[in-house]
C-alpha cells in the first residue's frame, strides 16, 4: 500500500452513489471494479440547491477510474488542457491548501468553492470531486468543490472541441430528463 494510513478516510455518504446510497463500485466508462485496494478513481457529483425548499438535488454523479480520467483528459484539446492548468494555478492557492490539508476534514475541504470561496449552501449549483482509492477518500489530494459560477467561467474558456468531448461524455452516460440538467454539468479533470 503506497498511501499513508492518515491520508485515507472512509468515504462519506455525501460521496455515495445517489441511486443506491452506497459507495460507487464500478467505473462509469469501462466498468472496472473500484473497491479493491490501490484502485484509484474520481467521484464527481453535481448538485443543485433549492434554498426555498431547503433541499439539494443531485443532478448527476459518477465514478471514473484514473485510467479513463486520464484518457478523457488527453482527449481535450491541448489548448484547453493548458487553459485549465493555467486557470487553476492562477485561482487556487495550492500552497495554503497544502499547509492545512493534514488537518482538513472531508466536509471542510468541500465547504467552500476552491476558486471563489463561496459557501456550498449559497451556490445555486456546484460540483464536488473526490480522489478515492479503493473504499477510501485520498486526502493527499483532498476533495474540492466548484461553484456553478466558476464552472460556467471554466466552460467558457474551453475550446469547442473540448466542449464537444465533454458533452459527448455526458450524453453517453446520463439519462436524458428534459429540464433538470440546466446548466450542463462540466467535467473537470484536475
Ligand atoms: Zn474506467
Amino acid at each position: 500500500m503506497k498511501y499513508k494510513e492518515e491520508e485515507l478516510r472512509d468515504i462519506p455518504r455525501g460521496l455515495y452513489s445517489y441511486i443506491d446510497d452506497k459507495p460507487f463500485t464500478h467505473c462509469i466508462e469501462c466498468e472496472k471494479f473500484l473497491l479493491s485496494e490501490d484502485t484509484e478513481y474520481l467521484v464527481e457529483r453535481i448538485c443543485k440547491n433549492y434554498p426555498e425548499y431547503g433541499t439539494t438535488e443531485t443532478i448527476f454523479d459518477y465514478a471514473l477510474c484514473m485510467e479513463c480520467a486520464m484518457k478523457l483528459h488527453s482527449e481535450m484539446s491541448l489548448e484547453s488542457q493548458q487553459t485549465l492548468q493555467n486557470y487553476f494555478m492562477k485561482n487556487i492557492d495550492l500552497e495554503s491548501r497544502n499547509k492545512i490539508k493534514d488537518n482538513l476534514s472531508i466536509g471542510d475541504s468541500i465547504a467552500n468553492c476552491v476558486v471563489s470561496g463561496k459557501p456550498m449552501k449559497d451556490c445555486q449549483e456546484y460540483q464536488v470531486c473526490a480522489h478515492c482509492v479503493g473504499d477510501k477518500v485520498y486526502m493527499g489530494n483532498p476533495p474540492y468543490m466548484l461553484s456553478g459560477n466558476v464552472l460556467e467561467e471554466i466552460m467558457n474558456l474551453l475550446s469547442n472541441k473540448t466542449q464537444d468531448m465533454m458533452n459527448g461524455f455526458y450524453s453517453r452516460h446520463r439519462t436524458p430528463t428534459p429540464g433538470i440538467y440546466e446548466p450542463d454539468p462540466i467535467l473537470v479533470l484536475v
